[in-house]
């Protein structure tokens, strides 16, 4: 392989799977590290655009260790193949125009790098890569989605998405990464990154080396670029090293920022490419809550997802948002949804996501005294929410209970508000934020770090905000559009990115 061109993208989650993809498209060559050795597979079968079965591996068998300070929090990660997409539920909406820039009410620093309009070309290549299926209309200044099939509301439920619309939301079917209408696969989702790696074979520059765990960037500070990765290579047991010219860190929002402090040298002695005390600080997820909704006289069960959309950005405090997605309780009530004559249902699942303020103390930075599996300080995490944020979340539910009641459905509505875990909706992200000015974000409007241009961020680590969208839809576009800018700096310059 020609290594003067040669780019490392670290992990096979969705995020480093859309970066080799775009970067191979590009001709550029790729060698994909992923530290998971085997991919763990699975069992689906879909029929008729529904899942009627699927059996995978149990997350809670596979996490790999995250500190905490606080013990009620649960943080999630794994080393697999495919990474969290072997336990997605596929859920795609686009962030809306807005998210990139409502932030900017608050303080200049939560303004995104770029616009809507720069990723709408991304989005929809990504769509196409995820086979969509979805309905209702996109939100005021958005252009639709790129669906591979179409789905619509039970008649029932239609006047809720009327009344939704006249309050400046909208309830509808939920964008899903659902692939073929009729299916029968060894993996447990529609979507699996790990597949998308797989089809990677064919183009003739692209290497997998699975096992391989990335310990750290080497920094040469005489060329001012990374030049090679230091990595573990698992069935060997040893450590080695590879020569490169550029690198996508796409390893998940914790991994990727632990791998930046790893890499700490004597130019960067606080982590790689940070020169302002910015690495692992911002970091934010979504207040999450899973509770039920129930209803009165009973309605049709839902066989796809229907979800409603924030409240008009005008309407709430700059970043505090929540959505709402409504959905069957359990898989037997999912099963139930195909059976003639069982469709009604008096008691529906919400999941709820609500917003945070990014903020500098919620942060991620090395363990003092724990250490990985390979002797490297632990990721240790401190998050916390404000009461706004709590309180927000708390109370999304109740607005889908007025949205209900006041379209004349769902009368006597009943409405538990849930228990709030930190870490629980698995949306990480913002430790290695964008932003255009390095006094505020590590990276620029390409994912490029402002101090290491030859590295670029791809997951949702280098988000500037974290909209109360499902995230993983943005950081598959965001990493598309790095990883082709990526590609033409490779290009242009004699000698790569190496300056
Ligand atoms: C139960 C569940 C449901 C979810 N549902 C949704 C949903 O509906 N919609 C949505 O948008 N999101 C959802 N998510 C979140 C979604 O799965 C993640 O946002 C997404 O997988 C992130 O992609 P990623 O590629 O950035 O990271 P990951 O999927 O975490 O992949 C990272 C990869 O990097 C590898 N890696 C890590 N460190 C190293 C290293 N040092 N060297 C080499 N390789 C490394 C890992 O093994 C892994 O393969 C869900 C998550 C869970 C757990």
């Amino acid at each position: 392989m020609d290594d003067s061109r040669r780019v490392v993208v670290v992990g096979s989650g969705p995020a480093g799977a859309m970066a080799a993809l775009s970067l191979l498209r590009s001709g550029i060559p790729v060698t994909l590290m992923e530290s998971g050795g085997r991919f763990p597979g699975g069992q689906l079968a879909r029929v008729a655009d529904r899942t009627v079965y699927r059996r995978g591996p149990r997350l809670a068998d596979h996490l790999n260790p995250v500190a905490s300070d606080d013990p009620a929090s649960t943080w999630v990660q794994v080393l697999q193949p495919g990474g969290l997409s072997n336990y997605w539920s596929g859920a795609v909406p686009r962030f809306e125009p807005d998210d990139f820039r409502e932030g900017e009410r608050l303080h200049e620093r939560y303004r995104w790098p770029l616009s809507y309009d720069d990723l709408v070309p991304y989005y929809e290549r990504v769509e196409r890569v995820l086979g969509v299926v979805g309905g209702g209309a996109p939100a005021p200044g958005s252009s639709a989605q790129v669906l591979a099939r179409s789905v619509a509301l039970p008649d029932d439920w239609r006047p809720a998405a009327a009344r939704a619309r006249s309050l400046g939301q909208a309830f509808g079917p939920l964008p899903v990464a659902a692939g073929s209408a009729w299916t029968v696969a060894a993996r447990s989702r529609p979507f699996n990154s790990f597949r998308l790696v797989q089809g990677l074979r064919r183009y003739p520059h692209f290497e997998l080396l699975l096992g391989a765990h990335v310990l750290g960037l080497e920094w040469r500070s005489d060329r001012g670029a990374v030049t090679g990765v230091l990595y573990h290579d698992r069935a060997a047991g040893c450590e080695r090293r590879l020569a490169v010219a550029a690198v996508v860190a796409a390893a998940g929002a914790l991994s990727t920022t632990k791998l930046l402090l790893d890499s700490a040298c004597a130019d960067f002695p606080q982590g790689l490419g940070d020169t302002e005390g910015l690495l692992g600080r911002y970091l934010h997820e979504h207040v999450h809550g899973w509770s039920i909704l129930r209803v009165e006289p009973a309605m049709t069960r839902l066989a796809h997802l229907a979800h409603l959309t924030r409240r008009p950005v005008g309407d709430s405090s700059p970043l505090i948002a929540a959505s709402c997605t409504v959905g069957p309780t359990s898989n037997l009530d999912r099963a139930r949804s195909l059976l003639p004559g069982r469709s009604r249902s008096t008691g529906f699942g919400v999941n709820v996501f609500g917003t945070m303020v990014p903020r500098a103390g919620n942060r991620v930075r090395p363990h003092p005294t724990l250490r990985d599996e390979f002797g490297r300080p632990l990721a240790a995490v401190h998050l916390e929410y404000d009461a706004e944020e709590r309180r927000n979340a708390l109370t999304a539910g109740e607005g889908l209970v007025q949205v209900l009641e006041s379209a004349g459905i769902a009368g006597g509505a009943r409405w538990r508000p849930p228990e709030v875990l930190v870490g629980s909706s698995i949306h990480y992200g913002g430790t290695v934020r964008m932003h255009r000015s390095p006094r505020h974000g590590m990276a620029d409007g390409w994912g490029r770090l402002h101090a290491v241009p030859n590295v670029a961020i791809a997951d949702a680590s280098g988000f500037t905000t974290g909209p109360e969208k499902n995230p993983t839809l943005t950081a598959m576009a965001l990493a598309a559009r790095a990883a082709e800018r990526l590609a033409g700096d490779l290009k242009a310059l004699p000698d790569g990115c190496r300056r």
